[in-house]
């Protein structure tokens, strides 16, 4: 027997998702995967030490109830506008399996997975899974996001694809986009669009408004970047309730594991003290940006938790094995677009420091 023989094509074939790594080194500097630096508030740790107990043997609230009144509270909607998942990757997924043909049952516009270059990897990932059709339009200069009539200039968008993801700041970029700008596209766009807000507290401008304005507009928000909360894997999204109870009926009965409501209502309760990490995550990414600069590398400007930078004297392939070899982890993506940029994600400004020693001694080499 064959066994590649019993798996889907589609499947065999597959590019799966490269996360970044998670070594066990001792010593290691990790600036790859845009983890935050500073561990949750002290009171969401003891919510989740509190609730591991005898409960465990029950399931968790099915719809996240209490975390989405509390997510609706916060951003002035209603519950029906929230849907809450393992991690937003959860729910991008949904989104794609929800709004998108796929391409071997309707061809054009319905089948149509759309996004900008360079954008969050994953994208690619879940269109090809659901066998659907990506649609892929280069950012601008400096990574900007094209304007609709550049767009319809352009005539590679679509506006009428099925689905369509901006990252919003954009990630690996870091270029930040303004609510008024990406309202255009809003306005223009007559498939779902989802704006990728992932990073969005580092940020400038949110566009929340938008997804409560228009129709076929999701805010797509996670807890793992800002809040401190990778390892609990919850995101939510943010739209309209017709469009949130396509989602819903397609989820998982108990999508979001109870420890992981735990701890995110637990981190709503205590804003205060996540508002003081961005200020730090902030400070330290301007430094790192400036003191970058002034070695030579071309830095984008950032409002994430991570920098773009083009590095000087050796390629940036090279400079991620160099940076490697004295245990720093950046990260890199070989994609035209991308491949002289290495991403850094902002550490603690002690990271920061050994970080920029590193770069020194590799330039004085
Ligand atoms: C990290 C990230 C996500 C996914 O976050 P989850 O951990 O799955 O909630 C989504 N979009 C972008 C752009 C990201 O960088």
């Amino acid at each position: 027997m064959k066994i590649a023989n019993l798996i889907r094509p589609l499947v065999r074939e597959l590019h799966a998702y490269v996360p970044g790594e998670q070594p066990k080194i001792a010593g290691l500097i990790k600036l790859n995967t845009n983890e935050n630096p500073y561990p949750p508030s002290p009171k969401v740790l003891s919510a989740v030490k509190k609730a591991v107990d005898g409960r465990f043997r029950l399931y968790p609230n099915p719809t996240s109830q209490p975390l989405r009144q509390k997510l609706a509270a916060i951003h002035g909607c209603g519950t029906e506008n929230v849907i809450v998942g393992n991690g937003s990757d959860e729910l991008l997924a949904l989104a794609i399996r929800a709004f998108v043909e796929p391409a071997e049952v309707s061809k054009g516009s319905r089948s149509i997975v759309q996004y900008f270059t360079p954008s969050y990897s994953l994208y690619p990932v879940l269109a090809d899974t659901h066998g659907a059709t990506k649609n892929t339009v280069p950012l601008g200069k400096h990574f900007a996001l094209p304007t609709p009539s550049e767009l319809k200039r352009g005539k590679q968008w679509d506006f009428k694809a099925a689905l369509s993801f901006v990252t919003t700041p954009n990630a690996p970029s870091g270029r930040g986009y303004g609510r008024a700008e990406l309202e255009e596209l809003c306005k223009a766009q007559k498939g779902v669009l989802i704006l990728d807000e992932a990073y969005v507290d580092f940020a400038k401008e949110n566009a929340l408004e938008l997804a409560l304005k228009y129709p076929n507009v999701i805010i797509s928000r996670t807890f793992s970047k800002a809040y401190s909360l990778c390892f609990q894997r919850v995101g939510y999204f943010i739209g309209h309730p017709e469009l949130i109870s396509a989602l819903d009926k397609i989820r998982d009965s108990y999508n979001v594991n109870g420890l992981g409501q735990v701890a995110a209502v637990a981190t709503l309760d205590d804003l205060e003290f996540y508002r003081g990490n961005f200020k730090k995550v902030i400070a330290t990414r301007e430094r790192l940006s400036s003191e970058l600069a002034s070695l030579g590398f071309t830095v984008s400007p950032s409002e994430a938790n991570f920098v773009f930078a083009k590095p000087v004297k050796f390629s940036a392939q090279e400079w991620l094995k160099k940076l490697r070899d004295r245990k720093i982890l950046v990260r890199w993506f070989g994609y035209p677009e991308t491949k002289d940029f290495l991403r850094i994600t902002i550490g603690t400004d002690k990271e920061a420091d050994a970080f920029l020693r590193a770069v020194r001694q590799i330039l004085a080499k």
